[in-house]
């Protein structure tokens, strides 16, 4: 097969915060080097024209971006300390910060919001209106920008370094075979590739097997958001409000949390976040935000207003002890793909901002050294223990182990870690998580007799106004895929599902999707009961691959521009 090859300096793959930061900071950096030369006030030799290029499988920079989202702005402030002059879309500053705890039908206002959820001065934000502004800095600024490229394979040489990123095929119909408008995916080769891909990265997972980048770190762990934007009436929650609860729905054994950020024009942002370390295998992520807002402190917030949007996205919660090597032979890793998100004040995007920048600085280094080997790129790790992420992570390094022995001890734990920089005695440490397939229980420890979700949700009813079923959620999020392609949900033995994962499981899939991806249904021509792949509802949120029980579910990346549409969200 002919594929073009395009000559890059460096590629980053995924056009999120930490990657658009690391590309434009690595082009200014080039370009101040090179005019300090022509004008005599840096010494030695120019750089010459270094190529840089973001690849973002979206549709366009953004469109696969789903936050909260309060920002702290530290790391924005460094890359561009006049980034609000610079027309940066920050939609309100932070003016009123509460921490609310959820008893089943009541609530308890804390009379001090703890100090991790504090958030006065910072700002609330639509990510991708950001990030689709940050593409623009960096088009400015020289970089090449190309939407609809997903990252499909990495290229290695034969000392498995890798040399660069192939990007998917476009036009190959759901048998394989091509159809007129194929296009053979372009192998884009670079002295440096930055991942960025984002939480559960497909090329991270790639590489991180086939190099064991996780050799020395535990499992990572995730949870699950799910969001939706509602706009509401006039004046009932004022921009610039941020609400954090803990408490229902979720059960005592369960890590979760919901929040609600007030923005302009009297729309909010809501959600709630399910930890992927959940062990009742009848838990369903979308349900228990569905339930959240059925609390009566919640309906009394949405009562009268109206959902316009919805998405789901997983967060990697593992913190410090399980960040993977940030290098190897050609490539580094930045943002959450490699675990830089703080899960205590539930944020990421200012560490991701500012692991691009010290990827690009790392780079630019590289470059004057003329040298990609794992021994020169590995100073990123140096520049990142020598920055305040590093203080930051290890103040919090145990905070989502503390859960793993319930809501009450993680409760302790986050406190007691406040008060002393981190330490736990041992007593909720990194080797007390397990990764959420493990973490699963099956049907029978919970005493139920299938995987009827009726069992644990019977109570719970969509009524279109409040609450709503996965269908109408997944049309909120304006997905789309050709349908006519390959599954990019690969399923590696399908025999499983009616048989052994249907008995042991109840077959969670249906549940931990929160974007009706799954579905068991009696085939009509077999009449036997097999698992349905609807892969154009999918939201590329990679819940399946971490939670899918014997781990044989496989996201792989779609054809370009296939997906969620999150723009305003
Ligand atoms: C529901 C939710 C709420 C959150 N709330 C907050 C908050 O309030 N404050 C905060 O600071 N943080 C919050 N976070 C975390 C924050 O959003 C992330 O830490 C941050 O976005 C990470 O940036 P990133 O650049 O590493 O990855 P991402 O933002 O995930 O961007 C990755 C990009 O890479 C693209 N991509 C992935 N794989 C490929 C591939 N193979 N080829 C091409 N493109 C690819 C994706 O489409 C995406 O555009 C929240 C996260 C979620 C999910």
């Amino acid at each position: 097969m002919e594929r073009d090859s395009l000559e890059m300096d460096v590629v980053f793959v995924g056009a999120g915060p930490a990657n658009l930061s690391g590309a434009f900071h690595l082009a200014r950096l080039v370009r101040e080097h090179n005019e300090g030369i022509t004008a005599g006030t840096r010494q030695g030799k120019s750089l010459g024209e270094i190529e840089i290029a973001v690849i973002e499988k979206g549709s366009s920079v953004g469109s696969h971006i789903l936050s909260g989202a309060v920002m702290d702005p530290r790391a924005l402030q460094e890359l561009m300390p006049d980034f609000a002059a610079q027309g940066a879309p920050i939609d309100t500053p932070v003016v009123e910060d509460e921490f609310v705890y959820l008893t089943k039908n009541s609530h308890i206002k804390a009379p001090i919001t703890p100090p991790p959820l504090k958030n006065h001065d910072y700002l609330i934000v639509s990510l991708n209106r950001l990030v689709a502004w940050l593409g623009e800095k960096c088009e400015a600024a020289g970089v090449n920008i190309f939407p609809e490229f997903p990252g499909a394979h990495l290229l290695y040489d034969e000392n498995d370094c890798v040399t660069g990123v192939r990007t998917g095929d476009k036009g190959i119909d759901h048998h394989g075979k091509r159809k007129a408008n194929y296009e053979p995916g372009v192998d884009l080769m670079a002295k440096v590739t930055v991942l960025g891909e984002g939480s559960r990265g497909s090329l991270t997972k790639e590489l991180s097997q086939r190099v064991n980048l996780n050799g020395g770190s535990e499992p990572q762990v995730y949870s699950l958001g799910v969001k939706e934007i509602w706009e509401l009436p006039k004046g009932r929650f004022r921009a610039g409000r941020v609400t954090h609860t803990l408490g229902f729905p979720s059960d005592t054994k369960t890590y979760g949390g919901g929040w609600i950020y007030g923005m302009q024009n009297n729309v909010v942002s809501i959600g709630y976040v399910t930890g992927l370390d959940y062990r009742d295998p009848l838990i369903d992520p979308h349900a228990e935000f569905q339930l959240y807002k059925t609390h009566p402190f919640i309906k009394s917030i949405l009562d009268g207003g109206k959902m316009i949007r919805y998405g789901a996205k997983t967060i990697a919660s593992g913190g410090f002890h399980a960040m993977p090597q940030l290098f190897h032979d050609g490539v580094l890793l930045a943002g959450d793909c490699a675990g830089f998100l703080n899960s205590q004040r539930l944020k990421g995007i200012h560490t991701a901002i500012k692991s691009g920048m010290l990827a690009a600085e790392t780079i630019f280094d590289a470059l004057f050294a003329r040298d990609y080997s794992s021994r020169q790129l590995s100073k990123y790790e140096t520049h990142v223990k020598n920055s305040w992420i590093f203080p930051e992570l290890m103040e919090v390094r145990n905070f989502h182990a503390g859960f793993s022995q319930g809501r009450w001890m993680g409760m302790v734990n986050a406190g007691l870690q406040t008060i002393t920089g981190g330490r736990s005695w041992g007593l909720f440490d990194r080797t007390t998580t397990e990764p959420g397939h493990v973490a699963l229980r099956q049907l029978k420890d919970y005493g139920y007799t299938s995987g009827d979700p009726a069992q644990r949700y019977g109570a719970l009813k969509f009524d279109n106004k409040l609450t709503f079923n996965k269908l109408t959620d997944v049309y909120h999020a304006a997905v789309s895929h050709d349908e006519d392609q390959p599954s990019h949900l690969h399923v590696l033995d399908t025999n499983i599902c009616a048989t052994r994962c249907a008995e042991e499981y109840g077959n969670p899939c249906q549940r931990f999707c929160p974007a009706a991806v799954y579905e068991m249904a009696d085939d009509p021509l077999t009449g036997r009961r097999e698992l349905k792949i609807n892969a154009t509802n999918c939201v590329h949120c990679k819940t399946c691959d971490i939670m899918d029980p014997y781990q044989i579910i496989n996201w792989v990346t779609p054809e370009g521009g296939g997906g969620p549409e999150y723009k305003g969200m």
